[in-house]
């Protein structure tokens, strides 16, 4: 990436304080401490600090330049005047973004933005050169951070899009300008911020905003709320998932431990033996998604087929593995009721000669909602059929409480889970471990490894 500061303050709409318009910016970054030769800073004032407190030691570090959102001291670097640095950065982004053309794929939803971004972007793989979103870099700062990953090399691109509050997904939606978006599905997670699912809906629905008129919209057919949108939206709407009315649907699924075969049919007439290696139904719909994209974009079917099959789960999402004759389903990237619930019926279709047990911990940010959510997951834990549920953190309570028998404990700490744990298990048994990131339920996982 190479844009001169002239650049810059026309995209952003700003005003050069000082320094020289032809200095050259290789990259951008919001954390001073990565700050080095060639990089602007994008000052962004946080709940704890304003960020603009650093200007002088980025400048000490080599930066190239830096935004600012009021007057401060002259100096010989490039200052540039803004009214917001994150907007700022957005509409620098945007501008970037406007020089390239190529298909780009923008990827939202409450759960399975990752994994599905993943896959599609292994999907395309078989014909073009893709940039994907790094990891999950899909916020207001991360989703022009992916953008600006952008170089003539590449011929297509799959970005993830996430969205807490009301009004974001407009404003990485104009930064991306995706030609081809993705809906996995619209949960519950922040329903803090947005409040009822059709909110939800409604913010996300703003991915489609610059679709060209030939662009399409993939949504999960399965959901309650999304193949509505055939009928509303004002581009071309694309179904996948399980369900008889979709449009890239899956039949005769056979679930084997570490993945799906199915035959994946379209309306259009395709009939494709495929093999998902990730386990559970929500990856079938990840798949067809993927299928759907692939075969939108012109990647032959049997060369999309090939790519998915060779599909590698990101980590510490639904990674199942093998130790010391347990089965681990290491799910601990995240968590909501929606994934809680996939990842618990993963739980029941792996192959386990011993107990079931599931080890789940607090679901952040899910506001009014939480108790019932909490409840809900551990009923369904039940009703499903897991043998044991441990639950960690204040609001796994709720869980234990839904889950409603003496084989539901409780655990303040991940310390204390993993030691039950220990007396627990034995060879035979799987076990699912998941909860909120901030959770770091990852420590269980690594417990049991650390005894091997
Ligand atoms: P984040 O909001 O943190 O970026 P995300 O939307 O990217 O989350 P992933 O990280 O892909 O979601 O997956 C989160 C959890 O949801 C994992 O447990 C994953 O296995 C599960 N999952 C993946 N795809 C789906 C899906 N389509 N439906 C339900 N659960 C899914
Ligand atoms: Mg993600």
């Amino acid at each position: 990436m190479r844009l001169k500061i002239s650049e810059i303050v026309k995209a952003a709409g700003g005003k050069l304080l000082c320094g020289d318009g032809n200095t050259v910016v290789t990259a951008f970054s919001t954390d001073s401490r990565t700050v080095k030769t060639g990089v602007m800073f994008v000052p962004i004032r946080g709940e704890k600090t304003d960020a603009h407190v650093y200007i002088d030691s980025v400048f000490e570090n080599g930066a190239a330049a830096t935004f600012t959102d009021h007057e401060i001291p002259l100096r010989e670097q490039p200052v540039v005047l803004v009214n917001d640095c994150r907007a700022a950065l957005q509409k620098t982004a945007a501008y970037y973004r406007s020089q390239f053309e190529l298909p780009i794929v923008g990827v939202t939803g409450s759960v399975g933005k990752t994994t599905a971004k993943e896959m599609i972007a292994q999907a395309l793989t078989a014909r073009f050169n893709v940039l994907k979103t790094a990891g999950n870099q899909n916020s207001q700062v991360g989703v022009p951070q992916t953008v600006f990953g952008l170089k003539k090399e590449h011929t297509a691109a799959v970005v993830e899009m996430g969205v807490s509050m009301p009004g974001e997904m407009a404003r990485i939606a104009a930064v991306v300008k995706p030609t081809f978006a993705v809906i996995t599905n619209i949960g519950v997670s922040h329903i803090e911020y947005m409040k009822t699912r059709e909110n939800i809906l409604a913010e996300k629905l703003h991915i489609a905003d610059y679709l060209p008129e030939d662009g399409i919209l993939f949504v999960n057919g399965d959901d309650d709320l999304l193949p509505a949108l055939k009928d509303s939206c004002r581009r071309k709407v694309v179904t996948f998932g399980l369900g008889p009315l979709c449009d890239w649907r899956a039949t005769g699924l056979n679930e084997a431990d570490k993945g799906t075969f199915f035959t994946c049919v379209s309306r259009s007439g395709e009939k494709l033996e495929m093999f998902v290696p990730a386990a559970g139904l929500h990856n079938v719909r990840n798949a067809l998604c993927s299928m759907a994209v692939a075969r939108s974009l012109g990647v032959p079917a049997e060369e999309a087929v090939r790519a998915i099959a060779a599909y590698k789960a990101p980590a510490m999402r639904q990674q199942v593995f093998e130790l010391n004759g347990l089965v681990i389903i290491d799910d601990s990237y995240n968590a909501s009721p929606d994934s809680m619930r996939s990842a618990l019926d993963v739980l029941m279709t792996v192959r386990a000669s011993g107990q079931r047990v599931a080890v789940l911990a607090d679901m952040l940010e899910l506001g009014e909602y939480a108790r019932q959510g909490h409840w809900e997951v551990g009923r369904y834990a039940r009703e499903k059929g897991v043998d044991r549920l441990l639950g960690i953190g204040p609001l796994s309570k709720d869980i234990v409480a839904g889950y409603g028998s003496e084989k539901a404990e409780w655990f303040a700490s991940n310390q204390e889970a993993a030691a039950r744990l220990r007396e627990l298990l034995q060879a035979g048994d799987a076990v699912l471990v998941k909860g909120s990131r901030g959770m770091k339920t990852d420590e269980i996982v690594s417990a049991l490894k650390a005894e091997t």
